[in-house]
């Protein structure tokens, strides 16, 4: 699906850093939006690998005004939810040292703990750590609350 130009500069902040989205790829006719395909988890994952410089994620995806209710990732300090930890078998060899291998505790896949994680982790209760994949699932289930 095209987007309009309006949305691209409004939405998704287009040419804007890092605040530009994430899920912007060239299509056939213009700039699409991949949020809701299957790249998206791997844009993430990139995003969160350090890959990528455009790492907004500003709306419900191919260009929806409506605001994202329910954020997933970026998660910010005061903010209740899901914390998603980068999964093994999609960042084999990340760069990071810090990183430490860990299991899902819902599924029990290996993934990715940064310090920084920990951290927030150690002072957010009511945060929950899971990979990836379970972070999206727990997310969708959560809007429909
Ligand atoms: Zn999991």
């Amino acid at each position: 699906m095209k987007i309009p130009d309006e949305t691209l500069k409004n939405i998704c902040k287009l040419g804007q850093g890092n605040e530009c989205c994430r899920y912007l790829a060239c299509g056939a006719d213009g700039l699409e939006c991949l949020k809701n395909t299957s790249a998206r988890r791997l844009l993430d994952e990139r995003v969160e690998s350090g890959a990528m410089n455009a790492m907004g994620d500003n709306c419900l995806g191919d260009g929806a005004v409506a605001q994202l209710d329910a954020k997933i990732w970026p998660w910010k300090p005061g903010d209740k939810g899901f914390l998603c930890m980068p999964m093994q078998k999609n960042i084999p060899n990340p760069r990071h040292s810090d990183w430490k291998l860990v299991e899902c505790p819902n599924c029990g896949n290996g993934c990715w703990e940064s310090d920084q994680r920990r951290e927030l982790l150690k002072n957010n209760l009511e945060l929950k750590a899971m990979c990836t994949e379970c972070a999206l699932v727990a997310g969708i289930k959560g809007r429909g609350d």
